[in-house]
């Protein structure tokens, strides 16, 4: 049986950043010149890993008959993020240290901040009323307030986390997350185009041609994975907050009134999608956004989080954006965007109930959760520790491993005629060095869910040992039986 081995927090973040480099999940960006801030690029395994998290959603999305896929472009008219509220609101305060010159996200930096230092702030802001002993809760309760009502006064009186000096912050000032680029070879302002900071603005302004086309019925939905990119303030803690991501939202539209009904419906199918694929249960959480913190837009809003190393982040939202997008779009475009209700005869806007994940950020979830470090028996039965990647079978970039146990006595020509049979329908890897253990230790490492090897009794009855990852159980299966044994683990035709 295999132990758990017991890791702190940045010593696992430390130790998979490590692993995706060298196993070829995660690179990077522009290494050899240093790296750029809030890129990554996904070698051979993560780009597997990655294409399997997007089939998963894509599947569970778009084989229903009441949802549609979309893939809009990136660039898109400058008056669509007018409408959408972007050029005005999607912004995030910002302050610079003078000193070192180091920048954050005000949001994020007071959260940061220890009760302790909390503390130290609230005294030096009114002495008075923060003396003595008061209880934690108290003090951070406080803190929220002061820190929303008067960021400034707080400010002048925090150090910077990164030099230590006191009062050097500049007063927070607005900053637009969005990218800004040119369309066409003049620089000017009537050039100005955005490289999309979401994928969903693509599909509400499709609404109809996908409706139309596709002859939906409310209610019904639209689903798309794509590309988004946002000029964030801080980018950290690897994946989870880049300027490059992918993004797989799907926004259902229904009939005004029904609208809390599919939002319980959609929060209970998309937490359920990440359990599905082996998210641990206790690692998952609702967060519901206060109604005071509910973007423009929204009626109600539900994130699922995920606890990471470094704590918990969200990796959805689900949103009921009410009639918002389509309405303004109305405003702005001076079209339609009124469905017609063939049956009731009623002309209305719908209300829009939309799923957004990351799918980076989901990744990198994935690769958290199946991170596992354990002390597990060797063949010679000795106990050695073996890093396994426990991921979700469907999700695993390689599918199934084939090992000839010795390179003579014809297993390997019985092992190239396995992968011959098995590749056109599931990655699989062929490896022939080393010691068997050693093969295995290197597939744990990757999270391929089963080996096969091929020994000397392959010789003598024609079947082979499938070792599964998590269990480390064998069993022996006929080698013309494989094609059905893997059928009944991943579905393939
Ligand atoms: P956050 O509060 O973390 O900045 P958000 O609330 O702005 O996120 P949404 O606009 O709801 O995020 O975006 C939907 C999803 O897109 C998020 O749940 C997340 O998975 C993903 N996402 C958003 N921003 C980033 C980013 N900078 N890097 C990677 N993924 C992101």
């Amino acid at each position: 049986m295999a132990k758990p081995v017991n890791n702190t927090e940045s010593q696992l973040m430390d130790k998979l950043v490590s692993l995706c480099k060298r196993r070829g999940f995660i690179f990077q960006s522009s290494e050899i010149y240093g790296g750029l801030n809030g890129a990554w690029d996904y070698g051979p395994l993560g780009v597997e890993l990655l294409r399997n998290v997007k089939d998963e959603w894509w599947k569970n999305m778009t084989y229903r008959e009441d949802i549609e896929g979309l893939d809009a472009a990136i660039l898109m008219h400058p008056r669509v993020w007018e409408a959408s509220g972007h050029v005005e609101n999607f912004t995030d305060p910002m302050v610079d240290c003078k000193q070192c010159k180091s920048r954050y996200r005000l949001d994020i930096l007071f959260e940061e901040i220890s009760i302790k230092k909390q503390k130290d702030v609230l005294r030096e802001i009114d002495p008075q009323r923060f003396q003595g002993q008061q209880k934690d809760e108290f003090i951070s309760e406080q803190f929220k307030k002061i820190s929303d009502s008067s960021p400034d006064a707080v400010i002048k009186v925090l150090s910077c986390p990164s030099c230590g000096n006191k009062g050097t912050f500049t007063d927070a000032r607005k900053f637009n997350l969005m990218f800004k680029t040119f369309v066409g070879p003049v620089e000017d302002s009537g050039a100005v185009v955005y490289l999309r900071p979401e994928t969903a603005q693509g599909i509400f302004v499709n609404f109809l041609n996908v409706q139309s086309s596709s002859r939906q019925k409310l209610p019904f939905g639209i689903a798309q994975i794509g590309k988004a990119f946002r000029n964030e303030i801080n980018t950290k803690n690897f994946l989870f907050r880049t300027r490059e991501f992918e993004q797989m939202e799907m926004q259902f539209f229904v009939k005004p009134g029904t609208d809390d009904k599919w939002f319980e419906y959609w929060r209970e199918q998309r937490m359920q999608w990440f359990i599905d694929l082996g998210m641990k249960k206790d690692k998952l959480q609702w967060h519901q956004h206060a109604p005071d913190k509910l973007a423009h837009y929204a009626k109600d809003a539900f994130d699922i989080e995920y606890l990471f190393p470094f704590g918990w982040g969200e990796i959805e939202g689900i949103h009921n954006r009410t009639n918002f997008d389509l309405s303004r779009h109305e405003e702005y475009s001076g079209k339609t965007l009124k469905y017609f209700d063939e049956e009731t005869k009623e002309k209305f806007t719908p209300f829009i109930i939309e799923t957004s994940a990351g799918a980076s950020r989901s990744l990198m979830a994935f690769l958290v959760n199946a991170y596992h470090e354990e002390e597990a028996p060797s063949a010679e039965g000795k106990m050695e520790q073996r890093i396994v990647m426990k991921f979700h079978p469907k999700l695993a970039p390689i599918k199934a491993a084939i090992f000839p146990l010795v390179n003579r006595d014809g297993m390997p020509e019985i092992s190239k005629k396995i992968e011959r049979e098995l590749r056109p329908h599931l990655r699989v890897f062929y490896d022939d060095s080393g010691a068997v253990g050693r093969r295995y230790r290197r597939q744990d490492e990757v999270g391929t869910p089963y080996c096969i090897t091929i020994d000397s009794q392959t010789l003598e009855d024609q079947t082979v040992t499938i070792r599964e990852r998590d269990s480390m159980v064998q069993e022996r299966v006929a080698t013309d039986q494989l094609l059905s044994y893997f059928r009944t683990k991943f579905t393939f035709g």
